[in-house]
């Protein structure tokens, strides 16, 4: 689970990890309220969304007074950065900022291991300077029986080039992130910027972090995050329903049944879609080996409930649910759904009773339903029709 700014930061004072207190509010009076208790002379308005490049999108802003932080914020609460909605802003007092680092420690699954990131040069531009000038960008590997200690993080740091007058400060902030990876059970703890302010102290001004969500029943305290997960109202409806959603960012839904399936799906997707202007999977949905009616009207609401999809395609191979189960499912998902089910629907079933199955979809399914008898053939249909 990725956490908000917000809630990443609150993590920072127990590592030791130095922030600029905060309010998180959902209004524009709240803001101002927030800046008048924290920083009458200048704050920062910022756009809580679990995507990166904020700042780009206009989603942080500069206030010189409380007033014209409610401004910022009545701008910023409810813009659209990527695809996500702004419902709530984090008000910081404001950093005079005389340089920008970047700092991350991650989990490295092609080594095993650990990966801790440093660069001198952080800011917005970090992306354009990993492709333009990767050698100013360090990547240590960790050995995880090891752990990151101040004498390793005082290498990298020393790799990366800081300034002698903060390297020893940012190694000492890198070994507090590793605590904080470690003890929070997190797979990435991304701080951009760091920086050091004009009065010559340093701050995490941005914090990225991922937990593990394999380690959640370790931490109690993670407990009421993962509630607010609900913020994305399709993945809270699929957990609801115990199906496994997840969103991509392509066009084509993708409902298979078993893993294995659901991935060779998505490449023979990616793949047609190669021919028909670059379309994608937009979502996947493993209905699992008990693809019943109900599973599959549930399966495809979340799948339809995604606007960037633009048709599904549903791959189902009949095992100890049998084809014709299938196919009754999607013909009374459909007359659930009604004009939910607004776009076309490609499948391709095979396996236990297949025969049954395409008679019953032949027969009963409305005319947005398309039937092909291979993986391919349905796969370049769903393609072309996400195209046109
Ligand atoms: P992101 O664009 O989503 O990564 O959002 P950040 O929280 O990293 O903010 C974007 C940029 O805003 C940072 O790189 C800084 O340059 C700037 N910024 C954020 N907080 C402050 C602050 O307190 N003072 C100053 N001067 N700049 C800030
Ligand atoms: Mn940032």
């Amino acid at each position: 689970m990725d956490l908000y700014e917000y809630q990443a930061r609150s993590l920072y004072p127990k590592y030791g990890v130095p922030t600029t207190d905060g309010w998180v509010v959902t209004t524009p009076e709240g803001a101002a309220d927030a800046a008048t208790e924290l920083a009458p002379s200048a704050t920062v308005v910022k756009a809580q969304v679990k995507v990166g490049g904020r700042g780009k999108a206009g989603g942080i802003g500069f206030a010189r007074d409380p007033k014209a932080a409610g401004e910022a914020a009545r701008e910023i609460l409810g813009m659209d950065i990527k695809g996500h909605t702004v419902q709530r802003v984090l008000v910081t007092e404001a950093v005079a900022v005389s340089a920008e680092y970047y700092v991350s420690v991650l989990v490295d699954r092609a080594r095993s291991g650990y990966l801790a990131i440093a660069s001198a040069q952080g800011g917005m531009e970090i992306e354009t300077l990993a492709a333009t000038r990767p050698d100013s960008l360090v990547r240590a590997p960790i050995d995880p029986l090891q752990g990151l200690d101040l004498a390793k993080a005082n290498e990298v740091v020393g790799a990366a080039r800081f300034a002698p007058e903060v390297a020893g400060r940012v190694a000492e902030i890198l070994v507090k992130l590793w605590d904080l990876l470690r003890g929070e059970d997190a797979t990435l703890v991304e701080v951009n910027p760091l920086v050091l302010s004009e009065d010559g102290r340093i701050w995490a001004l941005d914090g990225k972090v991922t937990l593990d969500d394999n380690a959640a029943f370790r931490h109690p305290a993670h407990t009421e995050w993962r509630d607010a997960e609900a913020d994305s109202p399709l993945e809270a409806r699929a957990k609801a329903a115990g199906l496994n959603y997840v969103k991509l960012d392509g066009q084509v839904g993708v409902i298979g049944n078993g893993a294995g399936l659901v991935m060779s799906t998505l490449d023979v997707v990616a793949y047609a879609g190669e021919k028909c202007g670059g379309v994608r999977p937009a979502n996947f949905l493993d209905i699992g080996g008990g693809a019943s009616q109900q599973v599959m009207a549930d399966g495809l609401a979340v799948i339809l409930g995604d606007p960037s999809v633009r048709s599904v395609f549903v791959n189902v191979f009949g095992g100890i649910t049998a084809c014709d189960e299938v196919a009754r499912g999607i013909v009374e998902a459909l007359n659930v759904l009604g004009p939910a089910a607004d776009r076309p629907i490609v499948v391709r079933l095979d396996g236990n009773a297949v025969t049954e199955g395409r008679a019953i979809l032949a027969a009963h399914a409305p005319p947005q339903v398309h039937l092909e008898d291979t993986m391919d053939a349905a796969a370049s249909r769903a393609a072309q029709l996400a195209q046109g």
